[in-house]
């Protein structure tokens, strides 16, 4: 870690509420450590949420709005963390992905609504960013020091000054990667959240599939740099995930899924 990273993280989880206390997590039935209070939590995702909104833009387009927030309010409701005020928006950009920040924001890219052919399909996705939220994966990452990214765009935004590079606040928040581990338990509580919400869940699997083909499909027409393959990036091991949904659904994954796994 460098040391204005260092820096960066003890100036954030030293502000009030900075100290380590100990919380049972419904969503990973763990025990867990943490250093970041609700509070503070919900302060980083605000602000960079907020600054996602300017530089992206939320889509004009009401009845798109409401469609999502409607779905996500379901989900919300039924989810591990109550307690948290989640928000869903719809921001214009044609890139087919989603992605979501600490303290309850889901956000959805307009090109991931328009790929998405039913409610439950949409669901799913938004089940799957609400996941990332109620395990707390990314408070997890910062603090572990794998991550700093979501860090220092807290920090950079707090400040208002100018990110470094000329990358946009919303373009790295879009851009975060979970690791393995935290996509597969995403998985596995999106299912679990799906059907207490009452959609269908296995409307996953064929997303996730239509997903997966679209992003072997830009790879093998396009040269790399001009298209980068978006859900693959910050959502990848699908085939995993696929396998992860599957046990979650039906308690076994298919032989031919544990074939394609890597490992
Ligand atoms: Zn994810």
């Amino acid at each position: 870690m460098n040391p204005i990273c260092r820096n960066l993280l003890l100036a954030f989880l030293l502000l009030p509420g900075g100290c380590v206390r100990s919380n049972f997590n419904l969503a990973t039935q763990r025990e867990e450590f943490t250093l970041t209070s609700t509070e503070r939590e919900v302060e980083a995702g605000r602000v960079i949420a907020r600054r996602v909104e300017e530089d992206l833009g939320l889509v004009a387009d009401e009845s798109l709005q409401r469609r999502v927030r409607e779905i996500g309010d379901k989900l919300a409701a039924v989810c591990d963390r109550r307690e948290l005020v989640y928000s869903f928006g719809v921001v214009s950009d044609e890139e087919v992905n989603a992605f979501s920040l600490p303290g309850g924001y889901v956000f959805v890219n307009e090109g991931l609504v328009k790929k998405a052919s039913s409610d439950d399909e949409l669901a799913g996705v938004i089940a799957h960013e609400i996941a990332h939220i109620t395990a707390r994966h990314a408070v997890k990452r910062y603090e572990s020091g794998i991550g700093m990214q979501l860090l220092q765009l807290a920090t950079l935004v707090g400040r208002q000054s100018t990110v470094a590079k000329g990358l946009s606040v919303a373009a790295q928040a879009a851009q975060l990667a979970y690791a393995r581990q935290d996509e597969l338990e995403a998985d596995r509580l999106a299912v679990k959240y799906l059907r207490a919400a009452g959609f269908n869940a296995a409307a996953m699997l064929t997303f996730l599939e239509k997903l997966h083909g679209l992003d072997r499909k830009k790879l093998r027409y396009l040269p790399r740099h001009i298209v980068r393959p978006q859900y693959a990036l910050t959502h990848p091991f699908v085939p995993e995930r696929v396998r992860a949904v599957k046990e979650a659904l039906f308690g076994v994954a298919d032989y031919i899924d544990y074939l394609n796994s890597p490992d």
